[in-house]
């Protein structure tokens, strides 16, 4: 057993965290998990938090799910992993055929990685060589929306828009275009209807640039970028105007598939279905890390031919199409159908819903947006004019900090706090999380 300020000490000496600012960090008592159950999980003192990120965004069941651990564990009498370059292995392929059973209209093939990042780096790299292989090469630019967010990698930060993580490495990355997503809360366009606004702008742009684009990559809900769906319709006009101009869409649902909005796809929300699609987090149900890049026969087909053509799409990692990975991923999918998670989150949805009406009116509360179980509460200085805090203010941290109190780990993106819990906490869980939610907002700030 280790204690608690020995490790924070190893902490201290050899671990640096991702996205985490480490003096600020060491400064504020660290949470060290040391295991999981259920919905919870249970620092090394024995402290219990509810998981209200759902561990960034992807645990689907729950921690120590018995039909999970034991799909590991069968996978693991038989191998742990073989590389999936030119050769291939039982469970990658029983997973790509059932990804392709239940992903939108269309998308037949599926290209495996281990991130979200990579899942988005290989559909850039499919996207523009696809246009090289069919002999349009001039198509070799990227769509994408302001405020959006595709993973930090550079490709992904290339065709990222949130300054606070990608301004600063400008001088590394790939021009895109940008298009201002169509934000109700903080609309940039000049029409009434954002979504209106954005259409017409992508159409003036496409109209100008087509013959230059390969591809534009959206967000069904922009995640990272203050949890923001996009307006009903906004998907179905882009898949029009894509088609008109022959232009590929790429769809991100690394944060939004497998159920998260209440559809297996947010892109069903608007009956839409994509060139290129990207998943990642809930693919294993939040327990190892594969991804996958979907695309069309259209698209696989301009890879395919003979060996001289050097037709093949040239990328790969290490752990691509890892076997323990895709066993515990076809496990997740079969439980997510035989315990109707979807529904169960559309119930789930109603339920934080409600609850939350206890926050609509606070005075520092500008704006609740949802879907599903993807929520997010922009915090605001000045509810009449939207004024933000001053950024030092930290008023999403103070919440979370709050939440961490009452026994709920969150993680907020700036003003906005964050709440994903796990898909499949039970409605009690959900009530008593949203609780805490309203408790830690009232209290923090
Ligand atoms: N795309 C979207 C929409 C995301 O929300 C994320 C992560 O939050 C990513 C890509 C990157 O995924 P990963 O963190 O697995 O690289």
């Amino acid at each position: 057993m280790h204690a608690y300020a020995d490790l924070v000490e190893k902490n201290k000496r050899y671990l640096w965290n991702p996205f985490t600012q480490m003096k600020d960090y060491f400064d504020r008592r660290p949470v060290v998990i040391a295991r999981g159950e259920g919905r919870r999980l249970i620092d090394i003192d024995g402290n219990a938090y509810w998981d209200g990120v759902s561990s960034l965004w992807l645990n689907v069941h729950g921690h120590r799910v018995p039909e999970l651990d034991d799909a590991i564990r069968r996978q693991l009498e038989d191998i742990a992993h073989s590389t999936l370059l030119g050769q291939a292995n039982v469970p990658a392929i029983l997973l790509a055929e059932r990804l392709a059973q239940i992903a939108p209209t269309g998308l037949t093939k599926v290209f495996f990685s281990d991130s979200g990042a990579e899942a988005v780096e290989i559909a850039l790299k499919m996207a523009y060589q696809f246009w090289q292989n069919t002999g349009k090469c001039s198509k070799s630019k990227f769509v994408t929306m302001c405020d959006g967010y595709h993973g930090d990698t550079i490709g992904a930060v290339s065709v990222g828009d949130i300054p606070m993580f990608h301004a600063r490495y400008a001088p590394l990355l790939f021009q895109s275009y940008k298009i201002p997503f169509p934000n109700r809360y903080r609309n940039p366009y000049t029409s009434s209807d954002p979504a209106f606004g954005a259409l017409h702008a992508v159409e003036e742009l496409f109209q100008r640039e087509a013959d230059q684009i390969a591809a534009l990559i959206v967000e069904p809900v922009q995640g990272a970028g203050g949890i923001v769906p996009a307006p009903k319709g906004f998907l179905t006009g882009l898949r029009a105007l894509c088609d008109t101009y022959d232009v590929l869409l790429i769809v991100d649902e690394v944060a939004t598939g497998f159920g998260r909005t209440g559809r297996m796809w947010a892109c069903e929300h608007d009956g839409v279905s994509p060139d290129i699609l990207t998943v990642g987090k809930g693919l294993t149900g939040g327990y190892l890390p594969v991804a996958a890049t979907l695309a069309t026969e259209r698209i696989y087909t301009a890879f395919y031919g003979e060996y001289e053509e050097f037709k093949a799409l040239y990328h790969g990692h290490s752990y691509t199409g890892n076997q323990l990975g895709c066993a515990c991923a076809l496990a997740n999918l079969e439980l997510i159908e035989r315990n109707r998670i979807i529904d169960h989150v559309a119930q789930s949805a109603r339920v934080v819903s409600t609850r939350l009406n206890a926050l609509r009116d606070h005075p520092h509360v500008g704006d609740i947006r949802q879907a599903g179980l993807m929520i997010g509460i922009e915090l605001v200085e000045d509810r009449e004019t939207k004024r933000p805090f001053p950024l030092t203010t930290r008023a999403g941290w103070r919440v979370c900090w709050q939440a961490r109190e009452l026994g709920m780990l969150l993680r907020p993106l700036g003003d906005v706090v964050v709440f994903m819990p796990p898909l499949a906490s039970t409605v009690d869980e959900i009530q008593e999380m949203t609780s805490i939610l309203c408790d830690a907002v009232e209290r923090g700030l």
